[in-house]
This record gives structure tokens, sequence and C-alpha cells, in this order.
């Protein structure tokens, strides 16, 4: 044991872990290391991971190329500010980030989390309206069961339900938010989906900068999979009523979906991007929020004469070299037919799950699998059912689901995918 029961006791007792209580908190698994798709406990056991920390760890823990480059660079410098100063490691990913991008997008402004570059790319699109004279277009529009991060600014276009916005009423900018697209990434369309977005739309165009939203796939608030066809209206909607269009690719960008972006499902490009997460191949926190040349030069024109953001780690040298490498080895790895296969085995490996009767729907895009319950699961009861079976999954509310890093091979999708429904039917609720 490298961790005692001391240091888990003042874990419990002082440490706030995400979205966790002060009172009798679950203790949190002690994770000595980690390689490959496998994490090892301090009791030696180890986990096949299906969660990829979070979205983030695309190419597996302890990769010896994401390793050396940030050995290399950590020996030149490990941060340097990035006002009035430059340096390769941010240019190569500027570089990459616009290359890799849908072509519009043009301007690269590097923020420090996914969180922060949702503020950023609502800020962006205020400081644009108001540079052209419409400072009365300053609202955001969003979908229900979108989740866009927790400042301030990205809590008020998350759901209203899950993010609590009531304890948040007096203090949070108030939105306008559409229902959740109804019809399923392979369903028939229905033109009926799209109209309440329309109806929002044409009545608050003026007052409305953008609208924000998680292509194809809403994530961490529902793990819904929605149509192409209605990001494809909602683009059109967009450019109708003067609209700027804000894609929040942090969970579903770098491959994810099965397209390197959400977005390409649609054939459509936003006006401002948001993507972090697997940019660094989850080795440090890195997000970026790209947009056009139009934008950009909009912004500048203004009466500020910038972009007022800045952030002290901005363009931190250390991420931005892991993240150089880390897309490097999504181009130089085929990274398509992996998420393909992957696909495939969660397809097969979580059907057996609808035979279940406290299953209500399971679905996978992509990387990622989804096995949606009738009620809201007790993590407390479920995740020791996950760890005997040498998995780490971690469920919430009534959603159990896995996207395991690109790197996972058959035999471990297959014991993931077993050990889920193993562990589902001897859950009893
Ligand atoms: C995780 C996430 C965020 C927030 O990113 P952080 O790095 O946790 O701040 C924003 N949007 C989406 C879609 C996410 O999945």
């Amino acid at each position: 044991m490298s961790i005692s029961a001391e240091q888990i006791q003042f874990d419990q007792q002082h440490i706030w872990h995400p979205y966790s209580s002060m009172i009798n908190p679950p203790a949190a698994l002690p994770v000595v290391s980690a390689s490959g798709v496998r994490l090892t406990l301090a009791n030696g056991q180890q986990l096949i991971d299906g969660m990829s920390s979070w979205w983030s760890v695309i190419h597996g823990y302890n990769h010896p190329a994401l390793n050396a480059s940030a050995h290399q660079q950590i020996d030149k410098m490990s941060h340097v500010m990035f006002g009035g100063l430059t340096h390769e490691p941010a240019i190569e990913l500027a570089r990459k980030l616009v290359e890799l991008t849908p072509a519009p997008l043009d301007k690269v402004f590097l923020a420090d989390s996914g969180s922060v570059a949702v503020e950023v790319a609502m800020k962006m699109a205020i400081q644009y309206w108001h540079a052209r004279g419409q400072a009365n277009k300053h609202r955001l529009l969003t979908l229900r069961n979108g989740y866009h991060g927790d400042t301030f600014g990205a809590m008020s276009v998350c759901d209203p339900v899950t993010g609590m916005h009531e304890i948040f009423a007096d203090v949070l900018p108030q939105q306008l938010f559409a229902p959740a697209p109804q019809t399923g990434f392979d369903q028939p369309w229905d033109p009926a989906d799209i109209a309440p977005l329309a109806q929002l739309m044409e009545q608050h165009a003026d007052e409305i900068a953008a609208l924000i939203l998680e292509p194809i796939v809403q994530g961490a608030g529902g793990m819904r999979m929605y149509s192409p066809q209605y990001l494809k209206q909602a683009r059109a909607l967009c450019d109708q009523y003067d609209v700027l269009l804000i894609a929040d690719e942090i969970a579903t960008g770098f491959g994810r979906t099965g397209k390197l972006f959400a977005c390409e499902h649609a054939d459509i490009a936003p006006d401002i991007l948001c993507v972090g997460k697997a940019l660094t191949g989850g080795y440090m926190t890195l997000a970026a929020t790209l947009t056009t040349r139009h934008i950009g030069e909009t912004i500048s024109a203004g009466g500020a004469g910038c972009f007022m953001h800045g952030p002290t780690f901005m363009g931190n040298p250390l991420a931005c070299a892991v993240a150089n490498t880390s897309l490097q080895l999504l181009i130089d790895n085929d990274w398509q037919a992996d998420v393909q296969r992957i696909e495939a085995g969660l397809n097969v490996g979580l059907a057996p799950a609808r035979q279940l009767a406290s299953v209500a729907d399971v679905r996978c895009l992509g990387a990622i699998g989804v096995i949606e319950m009738k009620e809201p699961v007790s993590s407390a009861e479920l995740q020791p059912l996950f760890v005997e079976r040498g998995l780490w999954v971690r469920p919430f509310g009534k959603l159990v689901y896995v996207m395991p890093p690109y790197v996972i091979n058959d035999s471990d999708l297959a014991i993931l995918t077993h050990g889920m429904i193993e562990a589902l039917q001897h859950y009893r609720g």
C-alpha cells in the first residue's frame, strides 16, 4: 500500500472531488499509476478504464510519445507568459488546429480549460455584435439537456434543471432555451423537431448573439445522440436570423463520434468552435476557441480594439507541446478505424443490456456506448460491482456509459462490455 488509511481519511475530510459532498463522502479509489487502458490501484488491482478520464485520454495512459514530448519541453521551459511573447509549441498547435478544423475557422484563442473556452466563445459572440453596433444582441440561445461547463457564463447555458439554475437564478444571465432535439441520430428526420428553435430565433433574433450547442452528442446533460438534420437546420436558421453558431466540441472533438469533429456529420461549419478534453491526450488541461477571420477582425475593429480576455497560463508551452504530439498521433494512427472498431464492439457487447428489465435504451455512436436505465442508479452500489470485475465505469443519473481510449483492444473491450452487463444483472437498484 503506497497510500495510507490516514491519507484516504484526509482526502475525505478535506478535499472536494467533482460534484461531491463534504458530509460523509464515499471514499475515492486511490490510483498509483496508469498505463495503456489500465489504472493501477494502491492495492495492486488493475481496472480497465471505460471513461478515458472524462473523454480525454484517447491514446491511453503513460504513452511513450506523449511522455517524451513533455520531458523535452520541460527541459526547455515549462511556462512563459503569452502576453507579448510567443513560442513554437503554441504556433505549431494553432497551425494544426486551423488545418484540422472546418475551413472558415482561422483564429485561435488558447484557453486553460473547457469552461474557459466556452466563456471565451460567449464573449467573442457578444463582442462581435457590440463591435457591429448591435449591443442589444447579447443573449445566448441554447438547447435543453446541454452541458457547457461549470463557470458562470457556461453554467447559464447548461440545462436549467440538471444545472440547478434555481440556486443561481438571481446571478445567472437569463438565456433562451429550446427543447432538446428529439430525432435520434439514425431516425428519419421530423421537420417538427426544429420548429421550437425556429420560433425562438424569429421572436428574439434582435437580442440573440449566438446559438450554442453540442453538435450531434449532448454529453453530460444526458448522453443524447441527435439527427445531423437538426444541426444542418440550426445552421441555416442562424444564417437566416443573423445569429452566430457556437459549436461546443469539447467532448465530441478529435474523432470520438466517428468524425474528426461532430459538425462533419452535418457538413456544417460553426462560426465559433470550442475544443478541449482530448486536446492534450488527457495529459493536462488545455482548450481552445477558434473563430473566423471575419469575426476576429470585426471584434478587433470595435471599441475595445482587442479581444477582452487573457489568462495567466494562456498558451502554456508544456501543454501545447503535448497537445501537438497528441494531434500528430491522431493524424498518424488510423483513429477512424479504431473508432469504427470500438463502435462495432460496443454495439455487439452492449446489445444484451436490452434484455434487462431495468434498461430503457442502449445507444452507441463512434467510441461512445450508453446504457440508459429506467431509474437513476446508485453509484455507491453499482461502482463496487464494476470494480469487482476490474472495470472503471462511473455512472450518473440513469446513465451507465463508456467512452474508452481509442487504443483499447478487442479483448479488453469485450471484458468491459461483458462486465458492464454482468454488473447490471447483479445490481438491485
Ligand atoms: C467537459 C465539458 C466542458 C467543460 O470543460 P472543463 O474542462 O471541465 O471546464 C464544456 N463543454 C462540454 C461539451 C464538455 O463536455
